[in-house]
C-alpha cells in the first residue's frame, strides 16, 4: 500500500552519517571531498550522485526539497534561498526573448515588478487575465504563449482560480501551467494533481511557519527541473543549508499546524462576517465566497488567511491597525502569530488606485493571517479594534 503524504513527508530523506542521528543532521559545508582523482574526475563527469559545492547540491536542502517534492506529488525540484528567487529562475530559465508569458492579475507585489520590469527588458511580452473570469483567457493566447502564470488563492483578496479548468486550458494551448501554491500549501492543495507542470513557493511563509526565515522551492516536472537547476547553478539563488534543515523540520508538523490555522480562521470568519463594521468579509470555506464550490473542490481546507473590507475606507483602515493590541503589524504571513495588514496604505502602497482597483485592492481591505493562537484571543482583538474604527 502507497504511505500517505503525512507519513512520506516525515520519513523521506532522513540523511544519517554514521553517527546514527534520529533527527538530520546539517550539512554545514560549502565543498565536498573525494578520496581520489578518479573520484572526483567521475563526479565531475555526472557519473556519480555525489555533491561538489553547496551551490549546485546539498544534503540538508536535497532533505528539504525532497520532501516538497512528495507533498506536492511532483518528479523533482530545486530549492533557492527565497520565493522570489524560486518565481524568477522558473521565468529565466523558461522564457526567451519573443516568447509570451499569461499571468493572472492578482499576484503577489514583487511577481508583479518582475513581469512588468524586468522580463519586458528582455523582449519577453505579458498579458494580465482576470483571475476569476476565465471566459477572458482564450482572447489572451497568442502563437508565441509559452507560460500560464496563477496564484491561488490570490493575494490578498482570497479570489480562487479554478486549478481544474487552468491544467485543461494550458494543456489545449500547450502552455507550462506554473502555480504559485505558497497560500494554500500543499497539505491543502496540490495543483499538479490538476495539471499543473511547475508549483513554486515561498517557504518563509507557512512551510516555515514560524517567522524565522527566507526560502523558496520550484518543483515539477523532471525536464523542466532539469533547464531550472542549470540556470540556478551557474546564477547562485541557493537555498543556504542551514535555511534548508530547519524548513525540513517544519514540514513535518505542517499538516497539523495548518488544520489549526485552518479551524481557527474559519471560526473568526463566520464570528465577523455579519460585523456591522464590515462590508464584505471573505474566507474560500464560507457559503458566501464567490467560488465557495471551486475551493472546496480544489482545497482540503480554506487555509490561514482572511480579509474583509471595513466600511470606513482608508482611514478606517489606518484606525484598525492603529488600535489592535495584540495581532502584529508585519509584512509577513503564515505564524504562529496573527498578523494584520492592510495593503492599501503597505503593500500595494505603490499601485496607482486603479491598479488597485483592478486587482481588487479596495480601501478598506484588512488581511488578516491567523496564528495559532486561541482563536477566541484573536477574534476578541479583532473585534475591539474594528469597534474603534
Ligand atoms: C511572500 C510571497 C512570495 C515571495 O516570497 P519571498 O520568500 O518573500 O521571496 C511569493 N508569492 C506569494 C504568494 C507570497 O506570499
Amino acid at each position: 500500500m502507497s504511505q500517505h503524504p503525512q507519513t512520506k513527508v516525515i520519513r523521506t530523506g532522513v540523511a544519517r552519517t554514521n553517527q546514527m542521528e534520529h533527527s538530520s543532521p546539517l550539512f554545514l559545508t560549502s565543498s565536498f571531498c573525494f578520496d581520489n582523482a578518479e573520484e572526483m574526475r567521475a563526479t565531475f563527469a555526472d557519473e556519480t550522485d555525489n555533491n561538489i559545492y553547496s551551490r549546485f547540491s546539498n544534503p540538508s536542502v536535497k532533505e528539504f526539497t525532497d520532501r516538497v517534492v512528495v507533498l506536492e506529488g511532483a518528479e523533482e525540484g530545486y530549492a533557492t534561498a527565497s520565493g522570489m528567487s524560486a518565481i524568477f529562475a522558473s521565468f529565466m530559465a523558461l522564457l526567451k526573448t519573443g516568447d509570451h508569458l499569461i499571468s493572472c492579475n492578482a499576484i503577489f507585489g514583487s511577481t508583479h515588478t518582475i513581469i512588468t520590469k524586468f522580463l519586458s527588458r528582455y523582449g519577453i511580452e505579458y498579458t494580465y487575465v482576470p483571475a476569476t473570469n476565465t471566459d477572458d483567457w482564450e482572447k489572451a493566447v497568442r502563437p508565441n504563449t509559452k507560460m500560464l502564470y496563477l496564484e491561488t488563492p490570490t493575494n490578498p483578496g482570497l479570489d480562487i482560480i479554478d486549478l481544474e479548468f487552468a491544467g485543461k486550458f494550458a494543456k489545449k494551448h500547450h502552455l507550462i501551467l506554473n502555480v504559485d501554491n505558497c497560500f494554500a500549501t500543499p497539505v491543502c492543495q496540490r495543483p499538479i494533481d490538476f495539471g499543473a507542470d511547475l508549483v513554486v513557493h515561498s517557504a518563509t511563509k507557512w512551510m516555515d511557519g514560524q517567522g524565522r526565515m527566507l526560502g523558496g522551492v520550484v518543483v515539477g516536472k523532471s525536464e523542466l527541473i532539469h533547464d531550472i537547476y542549470l540556470f540556478c547553478r551557474s546564477t547562485g539563488p541557493a537555498l543556504s543549508p542551514f535555511n534548508a534543515w530547519v524548513l525540513s523540520k517544519s514540514l513535518e508538523t505542517l499538516d497539523v499546524r495548518m488544520e489549526r490555522h485552518a479551524s481557527n480562521a474559519l471560526h473568526i470568519a463566520k464570528s465577523l462576517e455579519s460585523h456591522p463594521g464590515i462590508s464584505w468579509l471573505k474566507y474560500p470555506y464560507l457559503k458566501s465566497h464567490p467560488q465557495h464550490n471551486i475551493a472546496v473542490k480544489q482545497m482540503k481546507n480554506g487555509g490561514g488567511i482572511v480579509c474583509f473590507e471595513l466600511k470606513g475606507g482608508l482611514e478606517a483602515g489606518r484606525n484598525f491597525l492603529n488600535n489592535l493590541k495584540m495581532l502584529s503589524l508585519t509584512a509577513n504571513l503564515g505564524d504562529t502569530k496573527s498578523i494584520a495588514s492592510h495593503p492599501a496604505s503597505t503593500t500595494h502602497a505603490k499601485l496607482s488606485e486603479k491598479e488597485r482597483q483592478d486587482v481588487n485592492i479596495t480601501p478598506g481591505l484588512i488581511r488578516i493571517s491567523v496564528g495559532l493562537e486561541h482563536a477566541d484571543d484573536v477574534l476578541a482583538d479583532i473585534k475591539q479594534a474594528l469597534d474603534k474604527a
